[in-house]
C-alpha cells in the first residue's frame, strides 16, 4: 500500500537520513511537499527524484531560484511563511518535521492540526509550544511520534506499560565533544571544534546544542511535554558511547532500554515503519567490539544548560520559549564567531532573567514571546 509523505527541512540532516530510507523503500511512499529554505539547487534536485508534488522554501527570496531550477519538471514551486504552512497543511499520512530552531513551529502545527501523524525531529517547536503544541495534538487528534533518538527510545520502551508504572526516565547524553575539557579550555573553543561530535553527524545548530548539553536541556522539556510522567522522575545521565539511546525503569525494578547504533536512520525507521519495523542500511550492534558501556553524572559547572533547562521547565509558562530563543540566537552568534562558546550558557540565563512572560495561550503568543526573547538576547550580546 502507497502511504503519502511530505518532509519539512528535506535539506537537513535529517531530512537526508529520512529521504535515504524512502529511496530504499521507494515503491512504498508518494512524496507531496518537500520544504528547504533557502537550498534551492538541492531541494530542486530532491524533489524531482522523488517527483514531489511541491517544493517549498521558506525564504521567500530565494523563490526565484527554487522556480529557475524546477523550471519544466512540472513540479510547483512556492516561498514563504504562510507556503510553508499551506504544504504543511496538506493531507498526508506522515510529516516529517525537520526545520531546524522555533522556525518549524508553525508549519509543525498547520500538519497538527490537520489531525495527521508528524514524525517529530525540531524538538525546538515543542519545547517553545509546550502545553499549546500537546493541546493541539488532543484537539485535532493527531499523532505525534518521537525522532528524537533518545525519546524514540524511551517511546519504544513504554510500549505495552502504563506510565503509572514508571519510576524513572532516563535520558542518556553522549556528553558532546568537550566532555572532558577544563573550564579554561572551554573558552577557547570554536565553532568547528564544537561541530565535530564524536558519535553523531548532524546539522550545525543540534551540534553545538550538544557541546553545550542544551541539547539534552532542550530534550529533558521535551520529554516532559512527550511522556506524562512528571519532572521529578525524569533525569539525565552521560553516556559517552551513545549506545543505549535512554531508558525507562518501572516500579518492579525493571529497566527497559533501547539500544542501536549511533546513526539517525534507526528512530527514523521506527518511525517511518511505526507500528511496524523496516530495513535500514545501519551495521548490526557488535557489543563485544564496544566492550564497555560507561556511565557519569552530568557536570552542571562547567555544563549549566540542563539546570537551566530544569528550572525552566519548573518555572512553566513562556520560560521554555524564551530559553529556546535565547540558546537560537546565542548559538548563531557563537557560530558566526562572535561569541565565546561559554557565554551561550550565559546570555540564556541572562535573557531568562531579564523576561518573564505570562504562559502563552495559542500559536501567536508563542511566536510573540520567541520574537521578544530573541530581541533581549540581541540586546544582551550587543551591550556586553
Ligand atoms: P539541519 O541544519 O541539517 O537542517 C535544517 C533544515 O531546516 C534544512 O532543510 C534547512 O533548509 C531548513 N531550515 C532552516 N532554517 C529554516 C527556516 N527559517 N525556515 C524553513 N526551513 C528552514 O538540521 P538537522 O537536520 O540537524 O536538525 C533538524 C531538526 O531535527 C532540529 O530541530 C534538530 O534539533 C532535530 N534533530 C536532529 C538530529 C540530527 O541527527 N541531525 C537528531 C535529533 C533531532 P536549508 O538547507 O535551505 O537551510
Amino acid at each position: 500500500m502507497t502511504r503519502s509523505i511530505s518532509i519539512l527541512g528535506a535539506t537537513g540532516s535529517v531530512g537526508a537520513s529520512t529521504l535515504d530510507l524512502i529511496r530504499s523503500e521507494r515503491e512504498t511512499w508518494r512524496v507531496v511537499a518537500l520544504t528547504a529554505n533557502c537550498s534551492t539547487e538541492e531541494l530542486a534536485k530532491l524533489a524531482m527524484e522523488f517527483e514531489a508534488e511541491i517544493a517549498v522554501v521558506g525564504d521567500e527570496s530565494c523563490l526565484g531560484g527554487l522556480r529557475d531550477a524546477l523550471a519544466g519538471s512540472g513540479i510547483e514551486a512556492a516561498g514563504g511563511a504562510q507556503a510553508l504552512r499551506d504544504a504543511a497543511a496538506r493531507p498526508v499520512d506522515l510529516t516529517v518535521a525537520a526545520i531546524v530552531g522555533c522556525a518549524g513551529l508553525a508549519p509543525t502545527m498547520a500538519a497538527i492540526e490537520q489531525g495527521g501523524t508528524i514524525a517529530l525531529a525540531n524538538k525546538e517547536a515543542l519545547v517553545s509550544a509546550g502545553d499549546v503544541m500537546t493541546a493541539a495534538v488532543a484537539r485535532h487528534g493527531a499523532t505525534l511520534l518521537p525522532v528524537d533518538s533518545e525519546h524514540n527510545a524511551i517511546f519504544q520502551c513504554l510500549q505495552g506499560n502504563a506510565v503509572e508504572d514508571v519510576r524513572w526516565i532516563t535520558l542518556t547524553a553522549s556528553g558532546g565533544p568537550f566532555r572532558t575539557w577544563t573550564r579554561e579550555k572551554l573558552d577557547t573553543a570554536t565553532p568547528g571544534q564544537a561541530v565535530a561530535h564524536p558519535n553523531w553527524d548532524m546539522g550545525a545548530k543540534i551540534s553545538v546544542d550538544s557541546a553545550t548539553m542544551m541539547n539534552k536541556g532542550l530534550e529533558f522539556i521535551e520529554a516532559y511535554y512527550l511522556f506524562p510522567v512528571g519532572l521529578d522522575r525524569l533525569r539525565i545521565i552521560v553516556h559517552p558511547q551513545s549506545i543505549i539511546h535512554s531508558m525507562v525503569e518501572y516500579r518492579d525494578g525493571s529497566t527497559l532500554a533501547q539500544l542501536g547504533p549511533s546513526d539517525m536512520k534507526v528512530p527514523i525507521a521506527s518511525c517511518l515503519a511505526w507500528p511496524k519495523r523496516m530495513d535500514t542500511p545501519c551495521e548490526p550492534l557488535d557489543l563485544p567490539t564496544i566492550g564497555s558501556l560507561t556511565f557519569e553524572t552530568p557536570d552542571e559547572t562547567r555544563f549549566p544548560a540542563t539546570r537551566l533547562a530544569r528550572e525552566v521547565a519548573h518555572a512553566g509558562g513562556g520560560a521554555p520559549a524564551v530559553l529556546n530563543a535565547a540558546n537560537e540566537v546565542a548559538v548563531a552568534s557563537f557560530l558566526a564567531g562572535h561569541l565565546p562558546f561559554t557565554r551561550i550558557a550565559v546570555v540564556v540565563e541572562e535573557t531568562l532573567n531579564r523576561y518573564s512572560p505570562s504562559a502563552p495561550s495559542g500559536l501567536g503568543d508563542v511566536l510573540a514571546v520567541d520574537r521578544e526573547a530573541r530581541e533581549q538576547a540581541l540586546q544582551l550580546m550587543e551591550h556586553a
